[in-house]
């Protein structure tokens, strides 16, 4: 049996982590079975990103009435736009690939334990002391074999739909539904209650409800009775909470209704490593398995579900691993955005956390316009919330809600991650009048609050 330093399995994140144990000389496998560069850039956040690029231009000349400009879109070209996508995403596998040295074996297939320490892929059993699982989530499996999930639309093949119904209520679904909306394919959004991106702070997912309904067609409070698919059509039958039956007609039809450990692959029921009741996979504070020497990094874990999470995490991980030092890594915060119009970003407790738990805070929301730079962009729902230790000044939480919220909220970020004061808010200096000026205002009525 072959005998490894460290065994990867999963090659998203975990990747990085294999090729840089490779370089400091230590012996590695890495199994992959399916596209090396894992989620995030194959099926994930960048192809997605990569198409709310062109939803944003579409947006911005659909929208330019309210600047006094009439204008209108000839053309959408949108096999093109998927070929552009499908092209980048092709270069990534190999691009991932190429990164190992003569240190690291590949292996392309499904990995499975036989016991602790041995694992099996393609028929063969190979062994090493220490073994990263990194096996990420895949989505929730679609009712119905020709309808779609994300998986399926990176890479798009064959035809362009005319019209897209979407199940689903978070991140994945409203982004896709705001991308496919604003290029021109008709667009229905069938929601199983009446909250969109029900995680966020309550103020923001109201602001976020209003605005993204404008745009898209949302029917809450209504899910799908029955599925049939004849002449490369899917014909619906929806039914809402108080029973009427309507009929819905659609070209394509994607699931993005959640997403689902890989565990299921791994035959852990051979081995000692623990899952909990989500089958995802447990770990101690260093990101350890019940079985020492086996960690879980990044997805696997269902912890934060967040590419920047699950980067850090390697990182960490091969620390330990390459120096043998052990150390804890406690994120003080984790932000993430919602990349679809409005913009969302968010950081620390919503404003219902923090009531659930009994936390006290003093919370304060404000509204951009201040900025001349946010003025410019004539919208009214931009905002800014912060929640806040009332007695050290510490921010427990930030919701932005507008155009570059994610790119605004890193001032923030810096902040908490210096000394989480939010007196340095207030007292830096802004360059005037650009967009980030307006969490200035908000900085100051959170300060004047806490008096
Ligand atoms: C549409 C979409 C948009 C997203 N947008 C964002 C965003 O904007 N920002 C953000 O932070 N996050 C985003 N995410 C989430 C982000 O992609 C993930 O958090 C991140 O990719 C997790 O990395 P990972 O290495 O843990 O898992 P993955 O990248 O999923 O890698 C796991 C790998 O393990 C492989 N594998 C699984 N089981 C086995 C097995 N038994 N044997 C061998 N190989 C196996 C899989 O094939 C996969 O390649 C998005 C996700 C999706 C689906």
């Amino acid at each position: 049996m072959k005998t490894y330093d460290i065994i990867v399995i999963g090659a998203g994140r975990g990747s990085n982590l294999a090729r840089n144990a490779g370089k400091a000389g230590k012996k590695v496998a890495i199994i992959e079975k399916s596209k090396f560069g894992g989620t995030c850039p194959n099926r994930g956040c960048v192809p997605s990103k990569l198409l709310i690029g062109y939803a944003q231009v579409a947006r911005g000349v659909k929208d330019s009435s309210r600047h006094f400009i009439d204008a209108t879109i000839n053309s959408i070209d949108v096999k093109k736009i998927f070929e552009d996508t499908n092209s980048y995403i092709q270069t990534i596998d190999p691009a991932y690939r190429s990164r190992f040295n003569e240190n690291v074996d590949t292996y392309t297939g499904t990995a499975s334990f036989v016991s602790n320490y041995v694992v099996q892929v393609n028929g063969e059993q190979i062994t090493a002391p220490k073994i990263v699982i990194a096996t990420g989530t895949r989505p929730i499996n679609a009712p119905h074999e020709k309808a779609w999930t994300s998986d399926d639309i990176f890479p798009l093949l064959g035809e362009i739909p005319k019209s897209i119904t979407i199940v689903g209520s978070g991140f994945i679904a409203c982004e896709l539904a705001n991308f496919f909306d604003a290029v021109g394919i008709e667009t229905k959004l069938l929601v199983r209650s009446q909250s969109l991106l029900k995680n966020e702070d309550e103020d923001i997912s109201a602001i976020f409800k209003k605005e993204f309904t404008q745009h898209v067609d949302v029917v809450f409070d209504t899910s799908i009775k029955q599925i049939e698919h004849k002449d490369n059509t899917f014909y619906l039958t929806l039914e809402n909470k108080s029973g009427t039956v309507t009929s819905h007609a659609s070209e394509a039809l994607l699931y993005a209704t959640g997403r689902m450990a890989n565990t299921d692959t791994l035959n852990l029921e051979n081995t000692d490593i623990q899952t909990n009741e989500r089958e995802f996979i447990v770990r101690d504070e260093h990101f350890e398995t019940a079985v020492p020497g086996i960690y879980v990094v990044g997805d696997a874990s269902g912890e934060h579900m967040l590419q920047h999470a699950a980067a850090a995490e390697v990182n960490h991980v091969q620390k330990a691993l390459l120096t043998g030092k052990k150390e804890i890594l406690k994120f003080k915060y984790m932000p993430h955005a919602v990349f679809t119009h409005p913009e969302i970003a968010s950081v620390g407790l919503t404003e219902q956390d923090a009531k659930a738990k009994g936390i006290e805070y003093v919370g304060i929301t404000k509204g951009w316009n201040a900025s001349a730079k946010a003025q410019s962009m004539r919208l009214k729902y931009p905002r800014t919330k912060f929640l806040i230790n009332p007695k050290t000044y510490e921010i427990l939480g930030c919701h932005l809600i507008g155009p570059q919220s994610a790119t605004m909220m890193h001032q923030v970020l810096s902040i908490m991650h210096i000394d989480n004061d939010i007196r340095h808010l207030k007292e830096m200096l802004y360059i005037h009048p650009a967009l980030s000026e307006a969490l200035l205002p908000a900085a100051v009525k959170a300060v004047g609050a806490m008096k």
